[in-house]
Order: structure tokens, then C-alpha cells, then sequence
């Protein structure tokens, strides 16, 4: 059954994985997605680097999800990617049993100002896709209740979230989104809309305070709510987040270890608040970004109410 279809039955959970940058990552990572697997994900999708730069790796490690036994969703990006190429690496994962995918278009490399490839937007990967493999893939699309950083307003990105529906996409992941009347709106206004694809939402565990902010602030521009900000504030890092150990790593911080575990608890706890927030509005699947950290996930599944959907 198509995960948009048993989305519309239950809420779904499923993870997110990264390529892991070296061999010895590509190898623990089969022991990762054996520990995620105990909560029976529906699915576990995995990122692709925009330009296709870990294209081989992101293939073996959708081929290290299959084998674990849940369906493997790829990220996909136009991003200097050609209609040829394209069809070609597609053609490559319907051969390796990978028929589901995220499509996006992916950021705009540092100094251009196109895709430098043959689309210019998701609309377009999803019409090709479409056009040339019928119903062979399920495709997701993103979207983001506080409008896509480069959006021209709320109300255009809404519009192309619809274009996406009509050319055939058939549910959507979201951006992190931390303000929740913000993501309250977005749910009502997609819906009067006339957008009926179901809404996995995208969660990304607070563990660590410089990726939270990396996160927020230079890639998304996403709000974050007054207990997040006070959160990092209370537990602020000397001289910041970004440059609290030396060169030889030792940090600046005298109380570097028990700010850092402290900010992971409340983080884990504010994530596990989050999720029982989304679940309340009835959203159709919950995607951890499990950062590749099965440990810190299991323990917001444990404590949140997500360990009813186990
Ligand atoms: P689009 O939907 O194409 O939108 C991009 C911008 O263009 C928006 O502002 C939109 O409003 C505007 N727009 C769209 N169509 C039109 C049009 N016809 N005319 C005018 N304006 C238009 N990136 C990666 O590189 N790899 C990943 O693995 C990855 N995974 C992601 C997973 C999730 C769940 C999400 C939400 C994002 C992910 N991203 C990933 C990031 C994503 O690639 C970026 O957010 C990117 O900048 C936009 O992609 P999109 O598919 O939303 O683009």
C-alpha cells in the first residue's frame, strides 16, 4: 500500500538519515537502522547532497534500509542535474527496488542564482516524473508552514504546494517549524486551499545547541518560540555555540559538559512536547530527523506518545 494511502488511516512514524561522510559512519550505520527498526518505522528516507555529490551513498544506504526491512524513501534534487541525468539515476533506483522519493529542488549553490540544471523548481521534477515513470513512484514534497525562506509570501508558496498536488505529488514532508499557531494557520490555510495530501511532519530533535541554531537561522529561517530561545540563552555556550573549544578541542567553557548534557535534556524534552502538540492536531505521520543518533531518538519515542504508534 502506498504510504499516503495508510497515512490517511494513521498517524506514521518514520525517520530520517543522512549519508554518512566516512566509511567507518557508512559502516556503523547498518546498527543504527537496526536500533531504529525496534519502533517499526513505516518508512526511513535519507537526504541527498544537492548537486548529487553522495549520490553512491545515498543509494547503499537506501539498499541498508531494505535490507533492514521498512521501505526506504530517497531525497532527490534538480540541482545540476540534467532531464538525462536525472532519468538515468532514476532509472537506477526503480532497478535497486526504490520507488518512493521526496522530490525537491534543493538550495541554490553559494554564488548562482538558478538550479544549473534543467529544472528550475520541484513542480517541474514532479511533472517529469509523472510523465515518465506513471504511478512507478510515490512522491512527497516539501513544505513549509512558515513559507520557504526565499518565498515570495506565504500565500505564493501555498499556491506552489497546490501546483505540486496537481502534478501529481502524493503527500507532504515539512520543514522544521517550531511555532506552532504558525503551523495551525498554515494546516487551515493549505486545506481551504484545496491541498488534500496528507502531512508528515518533519521533526528535528533539539540535542545540540549550534545545530539548532545552524538549523534555524542560516538555511531555514524558521522562528523560534520563546522557550527554545530561552532554552539556548539559559544554557549559552563561551564565546558561542559555534566556537566553545580551541583548537586542540578543549572548550572555553569551564561549564562546557554540564551545560551541553543540560541543554540536551530539556532539548529532548521539548521535542518530546512538540510531537505531542503535532500528534493533538492530527497530523497524518511524524518524521524524526534521527540525525543518524538512534540513542537520543529512542528517547523521545520512549517518553513521548509516539511509543502508541510502536
Ligand atoms: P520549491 O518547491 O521548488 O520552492 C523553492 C522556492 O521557489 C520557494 O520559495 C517557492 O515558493 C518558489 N517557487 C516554487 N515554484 C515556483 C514557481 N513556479 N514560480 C515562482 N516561484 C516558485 N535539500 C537537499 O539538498 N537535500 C535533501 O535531502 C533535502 N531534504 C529535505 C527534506 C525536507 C523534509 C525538506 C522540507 C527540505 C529538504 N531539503 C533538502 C531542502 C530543500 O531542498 C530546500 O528547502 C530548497 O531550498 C527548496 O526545495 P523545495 O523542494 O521546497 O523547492
Amino acid at each position: 500500500m502506498k504510504l499516503s494511502e495508510e497515512m490517511k488511516n494513521k498517524t506514521l512514524l518514520s525517520f530520517e538519515l543522512f549519508p554518512p561522510k566516512t566509511e567507518k559512519g557508512l559502516q556503523n550505520l547498518p546498527g543504527t537502522i537496526d536500533h531504529l527498526m525496534k519502533y517499526n518505522p513505516s518508512y526511513i528516507s535519507c537526504t541527498y547532497g544537492a548537486g548529487g555529490g553522495n549520490v553512491g551513498a545515498n543509494r547503499e544506504v537506501c539498499q541498508m534500509i531494505k535490507n533492514a526491512g521498512t521501505t526506504p524513501v530517497t531525497h532527490f534534487t534538480v540541482i545540476k542535474n540534467t532531464k538525462e541525468g536525472i532519468k538515468e539515476q532514476l532509472d537506477q533506483y526503480l532497478a535497486d527496488g526504490v520507488d518512493h522519493m521526496l522530490a525537491l529542488r534543493g538550495d541554490i549553490p553559494l554564488g548562482e542564482t538558478t538550479t544549473c540544471g534543467d529544472f528550475d523548481y520541484a513542480t517541474d521534477l514532479v511533472k517529469f516524473v509523472r510523465d515518465t515513470y506513471g504511478d512507478k513512484f510515490e512522491i512527497a514534497v516539501a513544505g513549509s508552514p512558515e513559507g520557504h525562506i526565499s518565498c515570495r509570501s506565504l500565500e505564493s508558496d501555498i499556491a506552489v504546494l497546490k501546483q505540486k498536488q496537481d502534478n501529481g505529488a502524493d503527500y507532504i514532508m515539512t520543514q522544521l517549524c517550531w511555532d506552532m499557531e504558525q503551523f495551525k494557520y498554515w494546516l487551515d490555510a493549505i486545506r481551504k486551499a484545496g491541498i488534500t495530501m496528507p502531512v508528515d511532519v518533519g521533526v528535528m530533535p533539539i540535542l545540540d545547541q549550534a545545530a539548532t541554531i545552524n538549523m534555524a537561522l542560516s538555511r531555514n529561517g524558521c522562528v523560534m518560540d520563546r522557550e527554545l530561545s530561552r532554552m539556548i540563552s539559559r544554557h549559552w555556550l563561551f564565546p558561542n555555540p559555534f566556537a566553545a573549544k580551541d583548537a586542540e578541542g578543549k572548550p572555553f567553557d569551564v561549564f562546557y559538559d554540564k551545560k551541553v548534557a543540560e541543554f540536551k535534556e530539556e532539548g529532548i524534552e521539548y521535542t518530546v512536547k512538540q510531537i505531542d502538540a503535532y500528534r493533538a492536531l492530527g497530523v497524518n505521520g511524524i518524521h524524526l530527523y534521527a540525525l543518524n543518533k538512534w540513542k537520543d531518538v529512542s528517547e523521545i519515542i520512549d517518553r513521548s506518545g509516539l511509543c502508541t504508534l510502536v
